[in-house]
């Protein structure tokens, strides 16, 4: 049989997406699991919209997330260089050539101004989906000399087979069907001699001998185009899967203008997400396997990804199943990569450098379970390290009410005898201070909860005793 083999095609137009990672994981899990070779290529005609450092940020994404391409253009195989499309521009001009000969395709001097009229023509006609006229199809020696000697220059463009079916049986959505008529004859390579995606494509896929081509569903239209192609060279034509939709929570199609919505790896790496719950949430964006099972590690999702079990409904993006994925990683990490983690965002709100590792320890460890990413312990520890006195009025009542400043005189008295904070002594402290008192529940909690933090919500009572520690509280305490 054939060595499987699949790519990853982005354009190097910005940062890497959720819906490329997912692209990106299921074409590296299809080369594994069938022990095939996962190949990463830059398509990068669309000259415009390239970004700077766009293809280096999308490597180091995909290599974060451990979807490590066996080539790319870091890592080429001389067999299949280059692995950039704008470095291989006359491969694809001498294809087009090798067409036009077979009269397949042709060249075209219409300008913009007279392709625009001429759809504005066809849409007064009633036709919805104008398509080109074919006025260049039948040109002769002498007319391509009269447009050339007013400086036009050209464009070729393929000549579809009339009423050709296009058929293919799509590893997603099964069977599915085109015809050419409903497509016109489209541009192959543009008049600076760049080739457009649906062409260079083919010839990459074909010549990177690319067996399964697996991608978004924004593509399903292209693919009868690229088939034609395939016929006209009379070249194996790859399998094609086209993967449903991600869509946001009320079932539109994710925008990456949805600012709410995080979409970019960077993103989440910038917010201390785990990249193993990352792939592990991509990995259920689409696809599922058999059995209840949610948490897969890669090696895990290899051994059993199943090219059958792609979803054929769209998928819908669920931040709090991320969320809960990411808390589930997090509590499983040892020591060591919490800390590596957590760290630079507690450098956020504590000074680091005064602190040794151990006692940095115990205050991340203080939130471990309940942290569903790394950012979140700015917000769980800001309150007891920058101290803010409330404002509010109710909150002021409340700390001056007797009974309240009984409380504090007590449980003052009861921390400054303590010898140390741990768990049980601090439930001991708070036991007593209650009995004391007569102060119970929201009456007890509440008023410490406030002198302590300025805040009515925040941590657990006795993580927040335990990270500020004795001298804070005391001097807290007498801050009234
Ligand atoms: N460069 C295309 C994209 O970024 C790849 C499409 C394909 O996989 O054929 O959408």
């Amino acid at each position: 049989m054939k060595k499987i083999r699949v790519r990853y095609a982005p354009s190097p137009t910005g940062y890497l997406h959720i819906g490329g990672a997912r692209s990106a994981l299921y074409n590296y899990l299809f080369a594994k699991h069938f022990n095939g070779e996962f190949v990463l290529r830059i398509e990068d005609t669309d000259i415009e919209r390239n970004v700077e450092g766009a293809e280096e940020s999308q490597i180091n994404d995909l290599i974060w997330l451990g979807i490590i391409p066996d080539e790319s253009p870091l890592k080429p195989n001389p067999k299949y260089a280059p692995y950039r499309q704008m470095e291989k521009i006359d491969v694809y001009q001498k294809y087009a050539k090798e067409l036009i000969d077979k009269g397949y395709a042709y060249y075209c001097y219409c300008t913009e101004e007279e392709l625009e009229a001429e759809r504005q023509a066809q849409q007064l006609r009633g036709i919805s989906a104008p398509q080109y006229n074919q006025r260049c199809l039948h040109l002769t020696k002498e007319e391509k000399e009269t447009f050339e000697k007013e400086g036009r220059v050209p464009c070729i463009r393929l000549h579809l087979k009339p009423h050709h079916e296009i058929a293919f049986n799509d590893l997603v959505r099964g069977p599915v069907k085109f015809n050419n008529d409903d497509i016109g004859d489209w541009v192959i390579i543009k008049s600076n001699g760049i080739p457009t995606y649906n062409f260079a494509v083919v010839i990459d896929d074909h010549m990177m001998e690319i067996t399964h081509v697996l991608r978004g569903e924004e593509h399903l239209s292209n693919t009868p185009k690229q088939i034609q192609l395939y016929e006209y060279f009379n070249w194996e034509i790859p399998e094609f899967g086209h993967m449903t939709l991600i869509v946001n929570e009320t079932g539109k199609k994710l925008s990456k203008r949805d600012l709410n919505i995080l979409q970019f790896m960077s993103q989440y790496r910038d917010k201390g997400y785990l990249p193993e719950a990352i792939m592990n949430f991509i990995l259920l964006l689409g696809w599922s396997p058999e059995g209840e099972q949610e948490i897969f590690t890669l090696e895990e999702a290899v051994q059993i990804f199943d090219p059958k079990r792609l979803s054929k409904s769209p998928s819908m993006f669920d931040q709090n199943k991320l969320n809960w994925m990411n808390g589930q990683y997090i509590k499983k990490l040892d020591d060591e990569k919490y800390l590596e983690l957590i760290k630079p965002f507690l450098a956020k709100v504590i000074d680091i450098n005064t602190k040794e590792d151990s006692e940095l320890l115990l205050i991340a460890n203080l939130f471990k379970d309940q942290i569903l990413f790394g950012e979140q312990i700015i917000d769980l520890l800001s309150p007891l390290v920058v101290y803010k006195k409330t404002t509010d009025e109710e909150e002021i009542a409340l700390m001056n009410d007797p009974l309240s400043k009984e409380v504090y005189h007590v449980f003052a008295r009861l921390i400054a005898e303590t010898d140390e904070l741990s768990t049980e002594n601090i439930k001991a402290i708070l036991k007593q201070t209650q009995i004391e008192t007569g102060a119970k529940g929201k009456s007890l909690f509440m008023p410490i909860r406030l002198i302590l933090t300025g805040e009515t919500h925040g941590p657990e009572l006795v993580n927040i005793i335990k990270v500020l520690g004795k001298k804070e509280i005391l001097n807290r305490l007498n801050a009234i």
